[in-house]
């Protein structure tokens, strides 16, 4: 959640034409994209959230994952979740949100943990940008929610922006005693490789696709093969040509395709692996043949079996 959608530009009534969408290459998987982070619950799909929903098959989606912001947001995620078998729901504190954390929410997040369709505690982080909630406030909440997802063994989903320093210095109390996502990251790729360090995954959104979006380009050519994701982050950010409108998970697609074109790769080979670094992080219910997942070279990319040679250690 990192830009406020125009509401003015996401009033179109019906779904685009998903033809437009489609890579020239198209995967022999009909379905083939898991979007890794999209507000479903949120109220900018209101009036078309069944439809989207409804949709996501005939798209090639396989599955989204709906991170909650809020109790309130969380919950929704979770109905959704319960009700469509390809939603999925994160639980937690946006650090929008974070002056309404409270220890109730707490302790209903380590029971809502145990429900099958929670795969992960998100969104969090800090948000230095906005604001929104006091920056103390911000980091208590943050580091109480990774300690919980270290309690409950869940992986968790990062947001952060404008508060690298602060980001790190939290992240580096935890390092690989958690599985963390940060998603849809804008930072520079040298921050990326402490991260990686970590075994820390990233998920890329319709950022890339942005002609300016400097860092997130450089990390699409750099980050390792197995550890990364994609996303849509809708409403928000959806690519181009469809920047300012409602962002619908097949967008991702568009996404993947600048990506596939930035790393000079093959787009179904990285849409396999993608979609298998996908269901191994969230520990997704569905099928992950990894067979064929050794065609991506992982050389001089940050992260995966590079940074492990580079650290010394066997793998
Ligand atoms: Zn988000």
């Amino acid at each position: 959640m990192t830009e406020r959608i125009d509401q003015t530009k996401t009033t179109e009534r019906s779904l685009p034409n998903a033809e437009l969408f489609r890579p020239v290459v198209a995967p022999e998987n009909k379905l083939w994209l898991i979007d890794a982070h999209c507000h479903l619950d949120d109220d900018a799909y209101d009036e078309k959230r069944e439809d989207v929903l409804s949709a996501l098959e005939n798209e090639g989606v396989e599955a989204v994952v709906n991170p909650g912001c809020d109790e309130t947001s969380s919950l929704k995620a979770l109905a959704l979740a319960n009700q469509y078998d390809r939603v999925f729901a994160c639980i937690g504190t946006h650090p929008h949100e974070a002056s309404s954390y409270t220890f109730e929410w707490e302790a209903h997040m380590r029971t809502l943990a145990g429900e099958k369709k929670v795969v992960a505690i998100g969104e969090i982080g800090l948000d230095y940008h906005y604001d929104f909630s006091p920056r103390d406030t911000q980091r208590n909440v943050f580091e109480r929610q990774l300690a919980l997802a270290k309690e409950l063994d869940l992986p968790v989903v990062i947001h952060s922006r404008e508060a690298c320093e602060d980001t790190l210095a939290i992240l580096k109390n935890f390092g690989s005693s958690i599985r963390a996502l940060m998603h849809s990251f804008n930072e520079d790729p040298k921050i990326w490789e402490e991260l990686a360090d970590f075994g820390y995954s990233l998920s890329l959104g319709g950022m890339v696709t942005f002609k300016n979006a400097r860092w997130p380009k450089e990390l699409a050519k750099c980050v390792a093969a197995d550890r990364l994701l994609i996303e849509t982050d809708g409403p928000y950010l959806a690519p181009v040509p469809y920047r300012g409108r409602l962002n619908l998970p097949w967008y991702a697609a568009r996404t993947l395709e600048t990506i596939a074109e930035l790393r000079q790769e093959s787009l179904p080979m990285l849409a396999k692996q993608i979609r298998q670094n996908t269901i191994a992080f969230f520990a997704l219910p569905f099928g992950a043949s990894t067979a064929d997942s050794a065609y991506c070279s992982t050389k001089s990319k940050i992260g995966g079996a590079s940074s492990a040679i580079r650290r010394g250690e066997t793998f």
